[in-house]
């Protein structure tokens, strides 16, 4: 398939420059996919730096949760044949990202059923934006399109679970879908959450500091001690890290509007380093301190523009 539609995303930037270049690094699509049992019927597989995918088995057939990059597909689809004899049927996408939807092109040629919230279609259907690398999305083709699509929030009633998908209206993006299995008591919280330091949030993609915080405590309330969360990114986590990472996000939204209320600019603001505090513990993955304050200030202002069309072009490229 097309690269573009793919390489997306921080971590799809990540991807695609590893899966294009050579020697020991171009290796990095051939590595293993780490299949972990997560409680009962429930899986998770996962190959960094694409974004966690979960997995029910059962009778009624299998549900996915997020689907990787598109030279995954295979990989994917072995490692369910590997743990049931029965076939795949539902493509949930938490969000339209490329490192959790890149595999549905070949998935809807194939037939799967691809759902997700109204958003994530409509983002996938038309230009998309990324402001950290200035850059942009092409549409997708329609077959890697969401056929199923949902507004506030639906349910999947399979292999004796019940799973509620409920949309958190800003949180990364405008169309993240938190997935809770009640019975089995875990949830996969899309990129609304990710246990790997500071988070990307997708301004573009009508992401927010605040939502990001909101809907965190919307998750929050939602479990209980025992639940356990896959996150977006990064290993599986419960409900007291999830409050700690709230935490670390409250303090940091509150350290950059200190500075944006007494009236400093952007680049004064990440000359103060308000995050310093903080780093030590939190600047351990992709986005780093400068480019969170970054995320923070532009979700607090509305002071951002997207890229041009020659900035999109250059990645074209
Ligand atoms: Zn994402």
């Amino acid at each position: 398939m097309n690269t573009k539609n793919w390489l997306i995303g921080v971590v799809g930037v990540a991807l695609y420059l590893t899966a294009n270049a050579t020697g020991a690094q171009g290796r990095r699509m051939e590595g293993d996919l780490d299949v972990i049992p997560v409680r009962d019927d429930i899986y998770l597989m996962v190959m960094e730096p694409a974004g966690n995918v979960a997995v029910l088995i059962g009778e009624d057939g299998a549900l996915m949760v997020d689907d990787q990059f598109a030279p995954m597909t295979e990989r994917l689809l072995s490692a369910i044949d590997e743990l049931s004899d029965r076939p795949l049927r539902y493509v949930l996408n938490t969000h339209w990202h490329g490192d959790h939807t890149g595999s549905n092109v070949n998935l809807g040629r194939m037939g799967y059923t691809l759902v997700a919230h109204d958003n994530v279609r409509s983002r996938m259907s038309s230009v998309q934006y990324h402001m950290l690398f200035r850059t942009g999305t092409r549409p997708h083709p329609p077959e890697a399109l969401p056929v199923i699509t949902y507004g506030d929030r639906m349910s999947f009633h399979l292999n004796g679970e019940r799973i509620d998908v409920i949309h958190l209206p800003v949180a990364h993006t405008d169309g993240d879908s938190a997935v809770y299995f009640r019975e089995a008591d875990v949830l996969h919280t899309g990129d609304a959450f990710i246990n790997r330091g500071y988070p990307l949030i997708d301004v573009a993609s009508g992401g927010t500091i605040k939502g990001q915080i909101e809907a965190t405590n919307r998750m929050l309330e939602l479990i209980g001690d025992n639940t356990i969360i896959i996150p977006g990114h990064g290993p599986l986590a419960d409900k007291r890290r999830m409050t700690e990472i709230r935490d670390m996000l409250v303090t940091a939204r509150q350290k950059v509007v200190g500075l944006i209320d007494q009236g400093l600019d952007v680049r004064a603001i990440k000359a103060a380093d308000p995050l310093a505090e903080l780093n030590p513990v939190w600047e351990e993955g992709f986005i780093k301190s400068r480019a969170f304050v970054n995320i923070i200030y532009q979700s607090e202002t509305g002071d951002w523009s997207v890229p041009t069309e020659d900035e999109i072009k250059r990645w074209d490229e």
